[in-house]
C-alpha cells in the first residue's frame, strides 16, 4: 500500500476491501473521498482569466519571486467541490442529535441567524466612533441587562470569549477583590472532583494552588466535606450547579454562606444554566461570580472550537474589579468605558481587544426576546423532562449510577458492559455507526466508564425515542456476547478507529510535499 507522508493511503482502493466499503474510488455511494488541498494541487491551473499585462516592465525593482509561494494552484469547480465535501463530513447539530454531555448541543434557531446577519450589526468595527453604532451598543446593553435580570446579579462582564475564559475573568476579579482586600496571602481554591477540566485549569493559571474536594456517594458535595477544607487562606470555591453528574446540589446555599464565612468567593461555573433557567437565580444561592457560555444556554452555535461567548455576572462584591471594556449609558446615548482612569470601580484590566464577541450577542438576545420570560422558564423545565425521559426510558438495560431523577442530563456507567468485553468507547463507536454523535464518555471522572446524555430541549419526542431504541438494541446486543462487532465499530464511516493518543501526543500540524515529484491529478 503506498501511503502519503501522513501515513494516509495515496490511492483511494489501497486499504483492503473488508477494511473498507470496498469500494474501487473509496468514495461511499454518494460520500466523495477527499484528499487535502494541496494534494489536489495542479501547478499551473487557475480559475481567473487576467488580461496580459500592457508593460512587461516589473516595478519590484529586481525583486522577483523565485519559486512558487507554496499555495496549491486550483480551478473554481475543484475548489468548491472541496469545501462542500469538506462540510458534508462536518458532522453538527444541523444533521442530527448530538447528545454530547455539557457540550449542550441544541438548535441554532434560524432567526438568530438571520438577525445577526443585519447589516447594522455585521458590517460594523469596534473602532468606529461611538455615534455611529449606537444601536449595537444598546444591544449589548440590553443582553447585559436580561443576564443580570436572569441570574439577579448587579453586574455583568460581558467581553469573555468563552465559558473558560469566563473563568479567567472570575478568578481574575476575585484575585484583585483579594489584593484590594489586603489578603493577597488567599492561595488555595477549592474544586470538587467532579469539575469540569477548565475549573482547576483555570485556578491553577491564575496563580492559585488546587484543593480537590471529594464527591459524596450520590454524586453531590456535601457542606461537610468543604467546612473540612475551608480555611484562612481559601481564595474561593468553584462550583458547578446543576453539576457535572446531571445533579442539583441541594445544600449549594449552605455551602457558599460556609465560604462567605470563611472569607473566601463562591465561583459559580455556569455551563449548566439552560437546567435552572428562569427557575432560579444563582444570586440567591449565594453565587459571586457566574460565567454564562452564551452558545450553550442562549442557543448561539459552537463546536470545532469557536466561536464561543462567556459574559460573567458578579456580585456587588466583584462588580467594581470587572474588566474593560463596558457599555454606559450616559445623557449623550451610550458609550464604552475604555480606561481605567474613567471607571468607577477598578477595573482588573482587559481580556480582549475589544467588546466580545458582537455576533454571539444578537443571537443571544434575539433568542432570549423570540422565548420570552415565560419561554426562557419552559426551557429548562424541557431540558430536565428530556433528560429525565431518556434516563427512565433506559434504566433497565443500561446502569445509572446515582438513580432517578437527573436535571438535563442522564448518566449512565459501564455497569451494564460488565463481562461483555465491550467498554464504553466501543460502545460509543457503534453509536455512530448508526448514526448518532456519541455522548461524553469517560466524564464526569467520578463515575467509572461514564456514559453522559445531554439530550437538550430542543429534541422531539420522535428523535428521543428513536436514540432510545439504538441504545437499547447495542445494549442489547453488547449483552448478548456479541463483543467482536463493537470492537470493530463503526464500520461505516470515511475513517476507521484512530490513533487517538497517537493523534494527541504526535499531531502532524504541518504539510509537507512528498520527496518523490506526485504524478499531476487530472482535473475534475
Ligand atoms: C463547556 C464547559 C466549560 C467551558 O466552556 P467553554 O465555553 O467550552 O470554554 C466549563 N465547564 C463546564 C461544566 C462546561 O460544560
Amino acid at each position: 500500500m503506498s501511503m502519503n507522508n501522513q501515513g494516509r493511503p495515496t490511492t483511494p482502493h489501497a486499504a483492503s476491501a473488508s477494511e473498507t466499503a470496498g469500494t474501487f474510488t473509496g468514495n461511499r455511494a454518494l460520500m466523495q473521498e477527499e484528499a487535502l488541498i494541496f494534494e489536489l494541487d495542479n501547478p499551473g491551473v487557475v480559475g481567473v482569466d487576467l488580461p496580459e499585462p500592457a508593460t512587461t516592465k516589473t516595478k519590484l525593482g529586481g525583486v522577483k519571486a523565485r519559486g512558487r509561494i507554496g499555495l496549491p494552484d486550483l480551478a473554481e469547480p475543484q475548489v468548491v467541490r472541496h469545501f462542500t465535501r469538506l462540510s458534508q463530513k462536518n458532522f453538527g447539530i444541523d444533521s442530527t442529535m448530538y447528545p454530547l454531555g455539557s457540550c449542550t448541543m441544541k438548535h441554532n434557531p434560524r432567526l438568530n441567524e438571520k438577525m445577526a446577519r443585519l447589516p447594522g450589526f455585521s458590517d460594523i468595527h469596534p473602532l468606529q466612533p461611538e455615534s455611529t453604532v449606537q444601536g449595537a451598543l444598546e444591544l449589548i446593553d440590553q443582553l447585559a441587562h436580561w443576564l443580570k435580570t436572569l441570574t439577579g446579579m448587579p453586574a455583568v462582564a460581558m467581553s469573555p470569549g468563552a465559558g473558560a475564559h469566563g473563568e479567567l475573568c472570575g478568578l481574575m476579579a476575585i484575585h484583585a477583590a483579594l489584593e484590594a482586600r489586603g489578603e493577597g496571602h488567599r492561595k488555595r481554591v477549592l474544586v470538587p472532583e467532579s469539575a469540569h477540566g477548565t475549573n482547576p485549569a483555570t485556578a491553577a493559571f491564575c496563580g492559585f494552588s488546587v484543593d480537590t474536594i471529594p464527591a459524596e456517594d450520590n454524586g453531590r458535595v456535601s457542606v461537610e466535606a468543604v467546612k473540612a477544607k475551608l480555611g484562612p487562606d481559601v481564595a474561593c470555591i468553584m462550583l458547578t450547579n446543576p453539576n457535572t453528574c446531571g445533579l442539583f446540589e441541594p445544600q449549594i446555599k449552605e455551602i457558599a454562606d460556609a465560604v462567605h464565612e470563611a472569607g473566601g468567593y463562591f465561583y459559580c461555573d455556569g455551563a449548566n444554566y439552560n437546567a435552572i433557567v428562569g427557575r432560579v437565580r444563582p444570586a440567591d444561592l449565594g453565587v459571586d461570580a457566574m460565567h454564562i457560555n452564551l452558545h450553550k444556554t442562549f442557543s448561539t452555535p459552537h463546536g470545532g472550537g469557536g466561536p464561543g461567548s462567556g459574559p460573567v455576572v458578579l456580585s456587588a462584591a466583584l462588580a467594581p474589579f470587572a474588566p474593560l471594556p463596558y457599555v454606559v449609558h450616559g445623557e449623550d446615548g451610550f458609550r464604552l468605558v475604555e480606561h481605567a482612569a474613567d471607571a468607577e470601580g477598578k477595573p482588573f484590566g482587559r481580556l480582549k481587544t475589544f467588546h466580545g464577541q458582537m455576533g454571539m450577542f444578537v443571537r443571544a438576545l434575539s433568542y432570549i426576546l423570540s422565548h420570552g420570560a415565560d419561554g426562557l422558564r419552559q426551557v429548562a423545565t424541557d431540558a430536565v423532562l428530556n433528560a429525565n425521559y431518556v434516563l427512565a426510558s433506559l434504566q433497565d438495560v443500561m446502569s445509572a449510577p446515582f438513580g432517578g431523577p437527573c436535571m438535563h442530563e442522564a448518566l449512565f456507567d459501564d455497569g451494564f458492559l460488565k463481562g461483555t468485553g465491550v467498554t464504553p468507547l466501543d460502545f460509543a463507536k457503534a453509536m455512530i455507526d448508526e448514526g448518532f454523535h456519541p455522548m461524553t464518555m469517560y466524564f464526569p471522572l467520578v463515575v467509572h466508564g461514564a456514559l453522559l446524555v445531554e439530550p437538550t430541549e430542543t429534541e422531539s419526542k420522535s428523535t428521543l425515542d428513536q436514540f432510545i431504541a439504538t441504545l437499547r438494541h447495542l445494549a442489547e446486543k453488547a449483552k448478548a456476547g456479541d463483543a467482536a462487532f463493537f470492537q470493530a465499530a463503526p464500520r461505516l464511516t470515511p475513517r476507521r478507529r484512530l490513533d487517538e493518543t497517537a493523534a494527541a501526543r504526535k499531531p502532524i500540524l504541518r504539510w509537507t510535499p512528498p520527496a518523490q515529484p506526485v504524478q499531476a491529478q487530472a482535473a475534475e
